[in-house]
C-alpha cells in the first residue's frame, strides 16, 4: 500500500491536532515524517514521543532550544525558515498547513515550489494572495486542496466538473450567534456574547469574524481563487445547523451539496486521502437527529462583511489583504474591549473606503498591504 509520508505545521492547534487525530485513525496509510509549531513544547514533545518524526520546527528559538535537550538525537530547526525547512522537505510529499495568521505565506510558497501536495487550513494566505498563489502553484502543478469545511465541499461537488457548467456556488453560514438580533440589539454585544459560537469550536479571531460574517467575506475571497470563479458567480446563504457545508449549482439548474455533521476530520481526511477514499472515524449520518434544515438570506445591512468581501474582490490587488489586516486589528481592538462590536464593521467600512488599492506582484507586496492594513486600522 502507498504511504503518504505527511508534515503537520501547527500541529498543536486545534487543526493541527485533529490531523493527527486523522493520522492516528489511518496509520497504515499516512506516516508522519515532520512536525512544525510556533510555541506549544509540551504538545509539541508529546507528539514527537507518539510519531517518531523525523524533523521537527518550532518558530520560537527559546523553546527549540528548550526541545533539542529533550531530544538530542533529533533534528529540530527554528523561525520561519525552519517552518520553510519543514515545508518543503525531502522527507515527505504532502504538508498540511494549519498555522493561523500570514506568517503561513513563506511556507506555503516553498511548499508549493517543492511541488509538495498542500492541504491548505491556513485562511490568511488565500485571502490575502489567492490570485498570486494559485498562479504559483498552477505553474508548478501543485493541488491546493482546501482544509474548510465549505471548500472542501465545493472542491467534492467539482470535482471532474467543467467550470463552464457552473452557474453558480453557495457557501453555507452558520450566521453566527447574533442571527437574529435586532439592528439595536447588535449594539450592545459583549466579548463574552461574541466567543460563543453556536455549532464551531474555533479560536478567538475566527470566531468573533464569525459572529461579524467576516469569516464568510474571507470565505468568498478564497473560493474565488481556490476555484477560478468570478465574484458574481459566489453567494452565501445562512444554514444555522452547518450540515450542508456548501452547494454548487450548475447551467441546468442541478444543485450538488457536500453534507455531514460539523466537524472538521471530514475536509482533513478528505485531503489526505485523494484522490481515493477510506473508512471514517464517526457513525453513519442521522438524518433524524440533523431534521430540519432551515435556510435562510443573509441581512447585509446588519452584516456588511458580504458586501466589504465583495468590493474586495471587484477592485482585486491590494483591497484584499489590506481588509484582512485592518480587520484583525479591530478584532483585536474589540477583544481588548476598546470597540464595539458594532464600531469594527463601521471602522472597517472607512478605511476600506480611503485605501486605494495597488497591484500585488511579490509575497513583499503581499505583506505590506496587510500590514498597511493592521496600522491604518489602530495596531
Ligand atoms: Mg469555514
Amino acid at each position: 500500500m502507498n504511504v503518504k509520508r505527511i508534515a503537520v505545521l501547527g500541529s498543536t492547534g486545534s487543526i493541527g491536532e485533529s490531523t493527527l487525530r486523522v493520522a492516528r485513525h489511518l496509520k497504515e496509510s499516512i506516516q508522519v515524517e515532520a512536525l512544525a509549531a510556533h510555541s506549544s513544547v509540551e504538545i509539541l514533545s508529546a507528539q514527537i514521543r507518539e510519531f517518531h518524526p523525523k524533523l521537527v520546527a518550532l518558530f520560537d528559538q527559546e523553546k527549540a532550544a528548550i526541545l533539542r535537550r529533550e531530544f538530542p538525537h533529533l533534528k529540530i530547526v527554528a523561525g520561519i525558515e525552519g517552518l520553510c525547512e519543514v515545508a518543503s522537505s525531502d522527507l515527505i510529499d504532502f504538508v498540511v498547513i494549519a498555522t493561523s495568521g500570514l506568517d503561513a505565506l513563506l511556507p506555503l510558497v516553498k511548499a508549493i515550489e517543492a511541488k509538495k501536495g498542500v492541504g491548505l487550513a491556513n485562511k490568511e494566505s488565500i485571502v490575502a494572495g489567492g490570485e498570486w498563489i494559485v498562479q504559483l502553484a498552477r505553474a508548478h502543478q501543485v493541488t491546493i486542496f482546501p482544509i474548510d469545511s465549505e471548500h472542501s465541499a465545493l472542491f467534492q461537488c467539482l470535482e471532474g466538473r467543467e467550470l463552464s457548467t457552473v452557474s453558480r456556488i453557495v457557501l453555507t453560514a452558520s450566521g453566527g450567534p447574533f442571527r437574529n438580533y435586532s439592528s439595536e440589539q447588535l449594539k450592545s454585544i459583549s466579548v463574552k456574547e461574541a466567543l460563543a459560537h453556536p455549532t464551531w469550536k474555533m479560536g478567538k479571531q475566527v470566531t468573533i469574524d464569525s459572529s461579524t460574517l467576516m469569516n464568510k467575506g474571507f470565505e468568498m475571497i478564497e473560493a474565488r481563487w481556490l476555484f477560478n470563479l468570478p465574484p458574481e458567480k459566489i453567494e452565501v446563504i445562512i444554514h444555522p445547523q452547518s450540515i450542508v457545508h456548501s452547494f454548487v449549482e450548475f447551467i441546468d439548474g442541478s444543485l450538488l451539496a457536500q453534507m455531514s455533521e460539523p466537524s472538521m476530520i471530514y475536509p482533513i481526511q478528505y485531503a489526505l486521502t485523494y484522490p481515493t477514499r477510506k473508512k471514517g472515524m464517526f457513525p453513519p449520518f442521522d438524518f433524524c437527529k440533523n431534521s430540519p434544515l432551515e435556510f435562510f438570506p443573509p441581512d447585509e445591512n446588519r452584516f456588511p462583511a458580504l458586501r466589504f468581501a465583495r468590493e474586495a474582490l471587484l477592485s482585486g490587488g491590494s483591497l484584499s489583504p489590506f481588509l484582512l489586516g485592518a480587520n484583525q486589528s479591530l478584532v483585536s481592538l474589540f477583544l481588548k474591549e476598546k470597540i464595539e462590536w458594532l464600531g469594527m464593521m463601521q471602522k472597517l467600512e472607512k478605511l476600506l473606503s480611503q485605501h486605494k488599492p495597488y497591484p500585488l506582484q511579490s509575497v513583499q507586496h503581499i505583506l505590506n498591504a496587510f500590514l498597511e492594513g493592521q496600522k491604518t486600522a489602530g495596531i
